[in-house]
């Protein structure tokens, strides 16, 4: 019997949140293309400080994406993507503005590493997102730089090569106050407030540099946190098309966060009523068939947090399981500790 709805999806992973030589990252465009490739990504999206000076298009196969993170000097970077031209910061730091500015060109933006720790064992002062009710179109919940920053221990030679050494056990999972706020934000939002994972690959200029930037090649960083997105039809060829297709599915929030550090494989949710299928981002009618199905590649502990709060918690590979109620429902996939895989929400409605 056919399938009433496409169970094959087309997925792509990519990266977002990634410097250049425009910017403090130590790597051309051209670098960063080789290196995304190697790492097996189908696109990915470059925002450096402050300017968008990236030649958009299709490189060796690969999408690149010019967004920009706009960086005031102190607190309160903001990820915009699809907007044409270059954002400064507000004069006044009146961050408002800058949320304004990038909805005025069309784009739409992130909250980036909105809560980096306060209390670091390192010179670097944390750059956090100071006034949570100012509210970003989505949010960076995971950043593997910034997160690496946070737990970079300077108090001597043993710690300080340990953070290096160990870097990717830094590297945990994201911050609780992020999630709890991106809770918060979905749960006032009639819509879903997307998330995205950052790496964040770049040097740190910014601040000071005190090691060779090769500790953190582009090939390692752009195998850390991706975002898997999936289409019901294939990326396009054309650039032009590909790119509107990529955008659309970050601003509705259809793709899976997750650190390929932690676990090879590619994380599946989808949610089914008697009439359709859902991704991450989507809309779906509750009926008394209503199931969630979320696949792993090996047993680890999967979470579903129900409208911010724990609905259920198993230790599986695969995990069906009756919705009996509307809300937001999002998955977190846990191996050993780490956390791997991070959903976008999917809104079950009456
Ligand atoms: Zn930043
Ligand atoms: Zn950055």
């Amino acid at each position: 019997m056919a399938s009433k709805f496409k169970l094959e999806l087309n997925t792509y992973l990519g990266a977002v949140h990634i410097h250049t030589t425009n910017s403090d990252g130590s790597g051309s465009v051209a670098e960063v293309v080789y290196a995304a490739k190697q790492a097996g990504l189908s696109w990915i999206i470059i925002t450096d400080h402050n300017n968008m000076n990236v030649e958009e298009g299709f490189y060796n196969g690969v999408c690149v994406i010019a967004g920009e993170e706009i960086s005031p000097p102190n607190n309160n970077h903001y990820l915009a993507f699809g907007i044409n031209s270059a954002i400064q910061p507000d004069d006044e730091e009146n961050l408002q503005n800058t949320l304004n500015s990038v909805r005025e060109q069309g784009g739409f933006g992130f909250a980036a590493h909105p809560d980096e720790r306060l209390s670091r064992n390192n010179s670097y002062s944390p750059i956090r997102w100071t006034d949570k009710s100012v509210i970003p179109d989505g949010v960076e919940i995971w950043n593997w730089f910034s997160m690496w920053g946070d737990y970079l221990n300077e108090k001597n030679l043993f710690t300080l090569a340990s953070s290096f050494l160990f870097k990717n056990s830094l590297v945990k999972r994201p911050h609780e106050e992020t999630l709890r706020w991106w809770d918060e934000l979905n749960a006032s939002s009639d819509k879903i407030v997307p998330a995205i994972g950052g790496v964040d690959a770049h040097a740190m200029k910014v601040r000071k540099c005190f090691l060779p930037l090769t500790i953190f090649p582009y090939k390692t960083m752009l195998k850390t946190i991706t975002n898997v997105i999936s289409m019901e039809t294939p990326l396009s060829g054309d650039f032009r098309t590909a790119k509107k297709q990529i955008l659309n599915t970050l601003k509705s929030g259809n793709n899976i966060v997750f650190n390929r550090r932690v676990s090879k494989g590619v994380p599946s949710v989808r949610v089914f009523n008697k009439e359709t299928m859902v991704t991450p981002g989507g809309r779906i009618k509750l009926d008394r068939e209503t199931f969630i199905d979320i696949k792993a590649p090996r047993e680890g502990i999967i979470r579903i947090i129900k409208d911010g709060k724990e609905f259920s918690s198993k230790l599986r590979t695969k995990y069906k399981t009756l919705l009996p109620e509307a809300g937001k429902y999002r998955v977190e996939i846990l191996f050993d500790g780490y956390g791997w895989a991070y959903s976008n929400p999917i809104e079950v409605v009456l």
